[in-house]
């Protein structure tokens, strides 16, 4: 590919941060377009009154991916970006009592898990080298695209239905190895607040349709043009934008 060629990159999320340090390696001219005053999509904080509040991510997981792109630019990650450990990383304050601080640290995290169930303690241990495998298993998957449903019957996915287990859920996996129910919903945590996210994002579009809904209706009664609306009452009007 004629690499002397000029590329425009639409949106400075962490996609396109990616496409265009490797783009611009591969010797393109590269032009990134964003219509926000900042870069990193949803990965970027907002400020205001001196807080920072996240957009998307609260924490990076799986920093081998950016260190990978880094390296193929000639550069290292973790020289040009301070990362910091969170240790603990999160802790959960359980309505039934007790608390668990999560923690990277294998042989802390047992005690942990023992010290809310002593019996569930060394199960953490059976529960990470499974969970291991299934990461490694996984893991040439997620390097992949899946362009389309087709995808989803490569053989290389295939061959690792057995131990993602798809037929089983998450709650059923838990307690397969966690006795105290505390413990089944810690590790169910992620996905809880995945959800709770995404009917967030649900209530916040809703609401935002509204708002904007109100605000067309408001439009139309200061420009006075709509006359089937100038000739209702005050009272009418109200109730007409309520019931939006
Ligand atoms: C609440 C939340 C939590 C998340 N947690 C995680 C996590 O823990 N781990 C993880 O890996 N991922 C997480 N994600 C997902 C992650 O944020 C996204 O996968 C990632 O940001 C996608 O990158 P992107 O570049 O494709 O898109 P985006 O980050 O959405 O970036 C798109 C960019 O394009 C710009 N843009 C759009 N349209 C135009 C236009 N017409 N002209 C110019 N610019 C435009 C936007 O302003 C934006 O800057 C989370 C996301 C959310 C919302």
């Amino acid at each position: 590919m004629g690499m002397s060629r000029r590329v425009i990159i639409i949106g400075a999320g962490p996609g396109g941060l990616a496409t265009a340090l490797l783009l611009a390696k591969a010797g393109a001219d590269v032009t990134i377009l964003e219509k926000q005053p900042r870069v990193g999509g949803r990965t970027s904080v907002i400020e205001s009154d001196g807080y920072r509040f996240d957009l998307g991510p609260t924490f990076f997981l799986y920093p081998q991916i950016l260190q990978e792109i880094f390296q193929e630019v000639g550069r290292d990650l973790f020289k040009e970006v301070r990362m910091t450990r969170l240790d603990p990383q999160y802790r959960l304050t359980f309505g039934a009592g007790g608390e668990l601080n999560a923690t990277s640290d294998l042989e802390r995290m047992v005690t942990e898990i023992a010290r809310l169930s002593p019996a569930d303690g060394p199960q953490f241990r059976k529960f990470m080298a499974y969970n291991r495998v299934k990461l490694e298993k996984f893991a040439p998957c997620l390097q992949v695209p899946f362009p389309g449903w087709t995808s989803l019957l490569s053989a290389r996915l295939l061959a690792v239905l057995p131990f993602l287990k798809p037929w089983k859920s998450l709650h059923a996996e838990l307690a397969g190895f966690f006795r105290d129910p505390r413990l089944q919903l810690a590790f169910d945590v992620v996905k809880r607040v995945i959800d709770v996210r995404k009917a967030e994002n649900k209530a916040a579009a809703e609401a935002r349709t509204k708002a904007e809904q109100k605000q067309k209706i408001l439009g139309i009664l200061a420009r006075k043009q709509d006359e089937a609306l100038e000739s209702k009452s005050e009272e009418e009007l109200r109730a007409l934008i309520e019931a939006m």
